[in-house]
């Protein structure tokens, strides 16, 4: 008999999740706050930011107080509506799209409580902490409740497009509303034809040169896939809307950056007539059922407006802002989900009891977690989303870093993010197949909520840019940042400080040596063709050399709650993740010449 599982005492009042049969509760969310506050500490190197004058209200106290504190809200407000929003989810009724009871007040709450307003500026209202901090709320919401982070996370991205790229009267206007959570953003790119090719989107943006909107753009075009798009849960959604003005270059070269207010905002700051764009559909989806997933659509009756964000047909590198920032958040996403599905594969595997363990004399029945492949299972879950939660903050310390002013710092950042958005969202879709191999057939059916952790985790290696156009990113762009050397240096780095592990040392001297062929000698179609293999294997030697550095701290008595569990996942990640990484030279190093032995149509036909 299975037991029932016992959600937090907070419960939504949304209406519990009712299924046909008496089916055990979902494992609720337990925040992992000493491993994070590990991880802000070592690998984000936090006490060295609290040291500039930028960040120098970032004290230890009030660090703690913030990670401990998201991780109780998250726990309490966004994780008893993770079930509803998957069973339920978000629906579109004449117009409007509506979210399950409990959203909109678990939503309120957040703004209330201030945790939107993390690591926004203090000039708009914000609280001026570290990116590592904003990072950590949405790691608490997220494994929460991965669906709904999605609205805070997009508003985040609009927060920092706005910020590097936005007027002063726009960011008077715009900002303080988005800092705190009462207005949401989204991030309009893509269209039918236009998907990893931003280049090839086609809505317009044609000059207002008199009436009350002169000086602004009219916009027509629909977009697809727009997470949350469309919703009742904020009082505003301002919509940054990628588009070409008349005679635009073809390509990259000619899409703008335009800003598209679901309702006008009034010069005193009051919201005015509602603009003319519609969410006309929602997508039925794999999973994220509570994120509503909006097509668009702008002008229908010629009468959307939006205003320039920055300068004409400099919209991608705008947009780049918000994108870099997501594809950090994406990164986390795989984190969070990995996380929520190891405590729940953990709960499950010391419940469940099937057989004797085969190796031990004692004949009667024990709980599946004392069968050997199981551990291997709970253990590989742990050290992968430890790796991935340690990457994760090393990522942020340095875009903290880059931030104020540290090229290197800003450089090394710029590699790690394809690094964390592939291989981490990667991780999350395994970690959460293995928490459903772990729950066997209770797994595969809907009721424990092993299922809904990787239908959500799925979409991450695909949004975002998928992990082939991160790993393309790699081996083009940011091999080419200082000609390939910012990247050989972090892989000499790794080898040299991992001296004492042989393993990790020999992968990031392979990975040194891959770049530089890639650099020096491959042709572009070789580099393509071993990219995404490459950036697995960077991948995991940055987190190996990061998981390195916390099990070190935890040595000299850094974390005494995780002193007898960091060990054994640290040399898990190295002994066991690590050289399957190095068996990947192979494949990073084979060229595209067997690839294209086929011609298509022999390959497809
Ligand atoms: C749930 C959901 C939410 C989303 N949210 C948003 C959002 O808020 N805003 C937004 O603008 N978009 C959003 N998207 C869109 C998302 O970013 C795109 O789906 C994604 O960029 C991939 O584009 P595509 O679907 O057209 O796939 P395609 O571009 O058609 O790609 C199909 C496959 O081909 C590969 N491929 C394509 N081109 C290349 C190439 N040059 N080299 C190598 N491989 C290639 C891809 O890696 C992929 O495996 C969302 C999508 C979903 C499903």
């Amino acid at each position: 008999m299975l037991r029932r599982y016992i959600q937090t005492p907070a419960l939504p009042s949304a209406q519990p999740f009712s299924h046909p049969k008496d089916a055990p509760e979902v494992t609720p969310y337990s925040p992992p706050t000493a491993d994070q506050l590990l991880a802000i500490r070592v690998n984000a190197g936090i006490e060295e930011l609290a040291q500039t004058e930028r960040f120098a209200h970032a004290e230890a106290d009030l660090i703690e107080a913030i990670v401990e504190g998201v991780g109780q809200f998250a726990a309490g407000e966004f994780a008893p509506l993770n079930r509803i929003g998957d069973t339920e989810g978000a629906r579109l009724e004449n117009g409007v799209v509506r979210l399950p009871d409990g959203f909109k007040a678990a939503y309120d709450a957040y703004v209330e409580q201030g945790w939107n307003a993390i690591a926004s500026p203090l000039a708009h209202g914000g609280q001026g902490l570290p990116f590592t901090l904003s990072c950590n709320v949405l790691e608490n919401l997220g494994a929460a409740n991965m669906a709904f982070n999605l609205l805070p996370m997009l508003s985040v991205g609009a927060i920092e497009a706005l910020e590097h790229h936005g007027s002063k009267d726009q960011q008077a206007k715009y900002l303080p509303n988005l800092v705190s959570g009462k207005w949401s953003g989204t991030m309009n790119l893509t269209e039918p034809a236009a998907g990893s090719d931003v280049g090839a989107l086609r809505s317009t943006a044609v000059p207002v040169t008199d009436g009350p909107h002169a000086g602004k753009y009219r916009i027509t075009g629909q977009k697809i896939y727009i997470t949350w798009g469309e919703h009742d849960l904020s009082d505003n959604i301002i919509h940054l809307v990628l588009a070409r003005l008349p005679d635009a270059p073809e390509g990259t070269r000619g899409i703008s950056l335009f800003l598209v207010p679901k309702y006008h905002v009034n010069d005193d700051g009051s919201l005015g007539a509602r603009n003319d764009l519609k969410c006309v559909s929602l997508e039925h989806k794999l999973g994220i059922n509570a994120s509503p997933t909006c097509v668009m659509s702008y002008g229908d009756n010629g009468d959307c407006i939006g205003e320039l964000v920055g300068h004409e047909n400099k919209g991608l590198a705008a947009m780049f802002t918000m994108m870099n920032n997501a594809r950090i958040n994406v990164g986390n996403q795989g984190n969070q989900i990995a996380e929520r599905a190891t405590q729940q594969a953990m709960a499950y595997a010391r419940d469940r009891v099937q057989s004797a363990r085969a190796g031990s004399p004692d004949k009667s029945s024990v709980a599946i977690i004392e069968h050997p492949d199981v551990r291997r299972m709970l253990l590989r879950m742990k050290a992968l989303t430890e790796g991935c939660r340690a990457l994760l903050y090393y990522c942020a310390g340095q875009v903290d870093r880059g931030n104020l002013g540290d090229e290197a710092a800003k450089n090394r950042a710029d590699i790690i993010v394809p690094l964390l958005k592939a291989w981490g969202t990667d991780i999350g879709v395994e970690v959460a197949g293995l928490g459903i191999q772990i729950h066997g057939g209770m797994g595969f059916v809907e009721e424990t909520g092993a299922a809904q952790h990787w239908r959500d985790s799925r979409i991450a290696p695909i949004y975002e840019g998928t992990n082939g156009i991160q790993a393309a990113d790699l081996v083009t762009r940011k091999l080419g940042i200082e000609g390939g050397e910012a990247m050989i240096a972090l892989f000499d780095t790794i080898a040299r400080e991992a001296a004492g592990e042989p393993t990790l040392a020999h992968l990031a001297q392979d990975c040194a040596a891959i770049a530089r062929w890639m650099r020096d000698e491959a042709s572009l179609d070789d580099r393509l063709a071993g990219s995404v293999p490459f950036c697995t294997m960077a991948a995991v030697a940055v987190a190996g050399w990061q998981l390195m550095k916390q099990a070190a701290a935890v040595a000299a008595g850094a974390a005494p709650s995780l002193s007898a569990t960091k060990p054994v996942t640290v040399r898990f990640f190295l002994d066991r993740i690590v050289p399957e990484a190095a068996g990947l030279k192979a494949g990073a190093i084979a060229g595209a010449d067997l690839l294209y032995a086929l011609p298509a149509e022999a390959l497809a036909g």
